[in-house]
């Protein structure tokens, strides 16, 4: 008689899982669906925290935004071909924005798909996702799943950050190999963001441009806020004495209430500054390409840049950079406060003081406004309750998407911490509002507020279900204000369907929560407004305020106007 003693094996799954773990992974933002559900109940069941969506978007934006506030790559995983083109909006937003994500999908087979014979989803997704992020790999063998995952994780947190796509056939799950050999197949990354350490002369370079400047601004991105050199930050701004601008969701990484803080004299330093240093903040079209009238006009000539950046390719994208740095930010924040030494001239005070002039008149203008208390709300009104709340609670994470809702938001409510905003981005995208949200609470464990249009609501409402079910500490806070930028639009035609930017007059949003179990509150003024807000975030349960603005308060796309079509006729 022969006996044979079997090898213990281990199947695709668990070794995914256990790659995923090896490197500090410990939660998935998900829908479920074949070939991926019991790849997600093991997870679940091995400890991993799973996070299921009802549309695969908003999971993909949950897994950007936790990219973004932890630093670690957010996992979204979707099943083949539509709940992977579903995910890939996400997966290409988080890589406009250099958020690390990893968008893994399940796939069909291989041979099926690429002699195009009708398998079940069939897509060649890897082909489709590649030119839409950074990084896009397939793994095929078992014990390749330790290296494919490694991949990922490095492509996606190293340089410059970005969306990572891993393609996981449903064969590959079931595979099964010898369970030692296995799991010494699995890689732990060592350094996935290692620091780069910017060249001497750069440094030098920047900080003789910055000594002779008369009026120096300082310009703080996202990039900065990601970078976590919180403490260098502010000491750079701090000990140079040069008024700083931050970026929506750089606000915060020094308080908005600082006294160097410029952005209620926005148009104002922009148009002056002779040299600006920007911190992981790019020239696009929100900072108007670095030229044009934004920028002074004509005087644009006489100014220069210094930009900090993890991206060599990023310099000179829009206009010539006179002294850029190359680096991660906490390296070469580190390297110019080394540089300037203890004794740093401060810039000019005529300067400093007609900076801290023009802030104060607009201060005072902006004050007399929130204080006006028209019945219906305006945006500024509702805002003024947001804003005591927040500055209440500035442990709590805003989120925030819209046109006027974004615009009123980001210049009337101050942050006072680092990577507290997360909002509509580089490509001010729409439907973002309860992805980022979830996924704010889940890592944070802090409350969460949720300042979003009724447009923009509407593209991921359906997710205030997902929030019931969690039982997570968010409050969504909808402007209404009856339809896309305003609710007064007409018919062109005469007919009877409504023009294409208005809703159902006086939607009853909160409705939608209290369907799953939540708290829906209609607030009409201010009062009702900080109320609300105040229980919802006492009681931490999942709560949406309809909050009614004024139908004809909005403007035609909030503060970009001007991108339109019509408005670009001559
Ligand atoms: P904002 O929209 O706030 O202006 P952007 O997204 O345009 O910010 O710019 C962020 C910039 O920061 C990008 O050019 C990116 O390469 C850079 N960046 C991101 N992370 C780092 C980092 N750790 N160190 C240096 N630069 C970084």
């Amino acid at each position: 008689m022969t006996t044979e003693t079997a090898t213990e094996q281990i199947d695709g799954f668990h070794l995914i899982i256990e790659a995923l773990k090896l490197n500090g992974i410990d939660t998935i933002f998900s829908l479920p669906g074949i070939p991926i559900t019991d790849l997600l109940r093991l997870s679940q069941a091995e400890g991993l925290r799973v996070i299921a969506f009802r549309h695969e978007q908003h999971a993909g934006n949950a897994a950007a935004a936790a990219g973004f506030l932890t630093g670690k790559p957010g996992i979204c995983m979707t099943v083949s071909a539509p709940g992977f083109l579903n995910g890939l909006t996400a997966l290409a937003n988080a890589t406009t924005n250099c958020f690390p994500m990893i968008l893994i999908s399940g796939s069909s087979e291989r041979e099926v798909v690429d002699l195009q014979q009708g398998d079940y989803e069939e897509m060649d997704q890897l082909a489709i996702a590649k030119p839409l992020c950074k990084a896009a790999f397939r793994v095929l063998h078992a014990p390749d799943i330790g290296v494919g995952i490694a991949r990922a994780i490095r492509a996606a947190v190293s340089g410059r950050p970005g969306g990572v796509y891993l393609d996981l056939p449903a064969k590959l799950m079931a595979q099964t190999m010898e369970v030692a050999a296995g799991r010494a197949s699995l890689i732990k990354v060592v350094d996935p963001a290692p620091r780069q350490i910017p060249a001497p002369d750069a440094v030098q370079r920047a900080l003789a441009l910055l000594k002779g400047a008369k009026r120096p601004l300082i310009l703080l991105g996202k990039g900065a806020a990601y970078a976590r050199a919180d403490a260098d930050v502010r000491a750079l701004v701090e000990r140079s004495g040069i008024p700083y601008l931050p970026m929506s969701m750089a606000k915060g990484l020094l308080p908005d209430t600082h006294d160097l803080c410029a952005s209620a004299a926005r148009s104002y330093v922009l148009a002056e500054a002779d040299v600006v240093m920007l911190i992981g903040a790019r020239l696009n079209w929100l900072l108007s390409h670095g030229k044009g009238k934004t920028w002074g006009g004509d005087a644009a000539r006489q100014r220069q840049f210094i930009q900090l950046d993890i991206a060599p390719t990023e310099i000179d994208s829009n206009v010539a950079i006179a002294a850029p740095v190359i680096g991660d930010i906490g390296s070469c924040v580190a390297a110019l406060l080394a540089g300037m030494g203890a004794a740093w001239p401060k810039p000019p005070a005529d300067w400093t003081a007609a900076v801290a002039d023009r802030k104060d008149k607009n201060l005072s203008k902006m004050a007399a406004t929130l204080a006006l208390n028209p019945s219906p709300m305006s945006f500024q009104s509702a805002l003024s309750a947001v804003r005591d709340i927040v500055k209440a609670n500035p442990e709590a994470i805003l989120v925030n998407e819209g046109a006027n809702a974004l615009d009123f938001t980001r210049s009337i409510v101050d942050m006072v911490q680092p990577r507290k905003r997360i909002d509509v981005g580089t490509w001010g995208v729409m439907g973002i509002g309860m992805g980022f949200a979830v996924a704010a609470a889940v890592v944070s464990g802090k409350p969460v507020i949720a300042v979003c249009g009724d447009s923009a609501f509407g593209f991921s409402g359906m997710e205030v279900e997902t929030i019931c079910r969690y039982q997570l500490p968010i409050c969504v806070v909808v402007f209404n204000n009856n339809g896309v930028y305003r609710g007064t639009d007409v018919n062109g035609s005469g007919g009877t369907d409504p023009a294409p930017t208005v809703f159902v007059k006086d939607a009853k949003y909160e409705m939608l929560m209290q369907a799953f179990g939540g708290v829906g509150v209609r607030a009409a003024t201010p009062a009702e407004l900080h109320r609300a807000m105040s229980e919802a975030i006492a009681g931490g349960k999942p709560t949406l305020i309809n909050a009614i603005i004024d139908e004809t308060a909005g403007t035609e796309s909030g503060r970009i106007t001007s991108l339109n079509p019509a408005a670009r006729k001559k």
